[in-house]
């Protein structure tokens, strides 16, 4: 798998519709200071579903959408694609091009896309789970982030090893099992409690 393509518009410094290809092999983004290649990497993170604008360089997700210049009007919405050889299907769907696209609106209206089709969060999230590609992986570093990998707690590098090893998705899975399990608990307490009244 690999990413072959980003489409922007409206997302950041990039107001008009911006495709960018990347072929197999390295490739380096250069260009000076302010130009926008930090925000080429932010693009990537927030399809995979970053929420913190914070962490997008933004104080609020509505920086995220085009503010406007001296020349040209302010955007009403941004969005972003990525799309991925799957040839290999590394993600689990039966198409050998994968493109996932997230859209929001000043109102604060999200949308997520997965070929076209809109999906949920949770579905862009589980694709790219154990992959290394989440919005949480190690297939993004970003400035500072070498020195936080190896200075953070034992416990937040594990989970990097945790993704490289294939088991966030289990791990996920069974913390909604055990959800459901503890709330099925409840429910029946509060059964054994109506019919105890009852007799
Ligand atoms: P450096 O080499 O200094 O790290 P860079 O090439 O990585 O710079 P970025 O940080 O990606 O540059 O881009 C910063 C630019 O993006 C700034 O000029 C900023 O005004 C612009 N920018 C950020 N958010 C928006 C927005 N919502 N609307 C318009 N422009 C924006």
């Amino acid at each position: 798998m690999f990413l072959k393509r980003i489409d922007l518009s409206g997302f950041k410094s990039f107001a008009d519709r911006t495709e960018l290809e990347f072929v197999r092999g390295i490739t380096a983004v250069v260009g000076p200071n302010g130009s926008g290649k930090s925000n080429i990497s932010d693009s990537i993170r927030w399809v995979l579903g970053e929420q913190s604008a914070k962490s997008l360089r933004g104080g609020k997700m509505e920086d995220i959408i085009f503010a406007g210049s001296d020349t040209r009007k302010a955007m009403n919405y941004g969005e972003v694609s990525l799309t991925l050889d799957n040839s290999d299907q590394a993600l689990s769907l039966d198409f050998n091009e994968v493109t996932v696209t997230r859209r929001v609106h000043r109102s604060g209206e999200s949308e997520y896309m997965i070929n076209k089709q809109a999906c949920r969060l949770k579905d862009i999230t589980e694709l790219f789970m154990d992959t290394g590609i989440g919005k949480e992986a190690y297939s993004i570093i970003g400035q500072g982030r070498i020195e936080e990998i190896l200075s953070t707690r034992s416990e937040d590098r594990r989970g990097i090893f945790e993704e490289a090893s294939g088991i966030v998705k289990y791990k996920s899975r069974k913390r909604e099992a055990q959800k459901k399990l503890d709330d099925t608990e409840q429910n029946l307490l509060r059964i054994h409690d109506l019919v105890s009244e009852l007799e």
